[in-house]
């Protein structure tokens, strides 16, 4: 059934670290081989060996109209006859940058980079270089991509594979970065009243999707907002997961709560490598060269990338029933999952928010990352194999989010359901 997969994940092993380009993608959490994929189209993967499988991960976010959405293909293929990089200012890029600042409330520049961890990286920069201090807050189980600031306590693939404190980020770095549980305002506080002044910004993801999907809980995006204000502090929101997803403004619009600096990456490309920061005037002039703080990038506002990612941020801000839908999709399946798990009689919660969701075979509620860890990981694994085989593609780790297309179809959920029923009652 995996023949080829099989193969080639041997051949990857002894050219790759690890055999894949990003963690997990291994599979490492939940055993087995990863399985190479050769082609995708609307709510379909396929793989090397034929196999169809539904896809919940869009590619850990990015595809919200499903695969190869025809508009993009199609813009895509025109701008690479014109050229496929020029180093130089294009018209595209203004389009681009108006068209996000009109669909995002609270920011009035923004900045394209190359992926969710510069983004990230570059806003806590600026943070830094705006207010002269060098601690940044974050919470446990959140990530915010690979540099070193955010290392610290982090989610996905670095929580899936356990890793305690990352070897080769640096002691003095890893000092400014403080790192409390995710929902605890008054662990917040106590950080703040013990570093007077020293705190340049706090980070967080506003619906957590890298330790599993948690939402926060009332209050406590508004608190953190407060203490921003009371005391001098950037407060950045990392939406590359949410933005463009919960809302077409993001987590800002959906949940009414404004950032200083607001971090994307994922829809924003349409599938190409783009990452973006942005914000208000005041601060996003200091970045070189309007003012001092340096960031760069020799493919920057890539003229491919604008306008993949220009051509999806279009359909989501002309079409806006499709995030009413994106969401029934959800909770229509979320009902046939608790129904399944009801009647197989195990003990689960499933948060979700929008078109994001996950699973936790746990019997208390999943409010941040010491809950998520405490779950049957076990159970999760073999729920995984068991979807895999029946044609159903998961996160290979109960510490991600699912994220739901538009192009899933009515049928597919039913599937999806069907196919979770006769995984419970092959595991049980
Ligand atoms: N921030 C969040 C919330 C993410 O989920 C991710 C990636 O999953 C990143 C930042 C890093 O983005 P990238 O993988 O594009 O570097």
């Amino acid at each position: 059934m995996y023949t080829k997969s099989k193969t080639l994940f041997e051949k990857a092993q002894q050219v790759i670290p690890g055999g894949v380009n990003s963690p997990v993608r291994a599979f490492k959490s939940v055993g087995g081989t990863p399985v190479f994929m050769q082609h995708a189209k609307g709510a379909y993967m396929y793989d090397v060996d034929g196999n169809r499988y539904i896809d919940y991960i869009n590619s850990w976010g990015p595809m919200i109209m499903g695969h190869a959405y025809e508009p993009v293909v199609k813009a895509i293929q025109e701008y690479a006859t014109y050229s496929t990089s020029f180093g130089a200012p294009t018209e595209l890029e203004i389009s681009m940058a108006e068209l996000i600042v009109s669909m995002v409330p609270n920011i009035d520049m923004v900045r394209m980079v190359n992926s969710g961890t510069e983004a990230c990286m570059s806003a806590l920069r600026l943070a830094r270089g705006y207010t002269g201090r060098n601690k940044v807050i974050k919470f446990e189980g959140n990530y915010h991509g690979h540099a070193d600031s955010f290392l610290v306590s982090a989610g996905s693939g670095v929580a899936t594979l356990g890793i305690q404190s990352v070897p080769g980020v640096t002691a003095t770095v890893a000092e400014d970065t403080l790192s409390v549980p995710y929902n605890n305002l008054p662990a917040v506080e106590q950080l703040i009243a013990e570093y007077p002044e020293q705190i340049a910004a706090i980070i967080v993801e506003p619906v957590a999707g890298n330790m599993g999907c948690i939402l926060p809980q009332p209050g406590f995006l508004e608190g953190l907002r407060a203490l921003c204000d009371t005391h001098g502090i950037v407060f950045i929101m990392d939406e590359v997961m949410t933005g463009f997803r919960l809302a077409k403004g993001g987590a800002q619009e959906l949940l009414g709560v404004r950032a200083d600096i607001v971090t994307f990456g994922k829809i924003i490309g349409g599938g190409m490598p783009v990452g973006a920061f942005a914000g208000r005037r005041e601060i996003m002039e200091h970045i070189a060269p309007a003012g001092k703080i340096y960031q760069a990038g020799t493919l920057s506002g890539n003229p491919i990338a604008m306008i993949a990612g220009y051509t999806l941020l279009k359909t989501l801000q002309e079409r806006p029933a499709i995030y009413t839908q994106l969401e029934e999709k959800t909770s229509q399946l979320v009902a046939g999952l608790r129904e399944t798990f009801g009647a197989a009689g195990v003990v689960y919660q499933i948060n979700h928010i929008g078109s994001m969701m996950s699973v936790h075979f746990a019997e208390y509620p999943i409010v941040d990352f010491s809950a998520a860890s405490g779950a049957n990981n076990e159970l999760f694994r073999r729920f995984f194999h068991a979807m895999l085989e029946r044609g159903v593609y998961l996160p290979p780790s109960a510490f991600e989010s699912w994220f739901i297309s538009h192009a899933l179809g009515q049928e597919d959920i039913e599937f999806t359901i069907e196919a979770a029923k006769a995984s419970m009652q092959a595991i049980k």
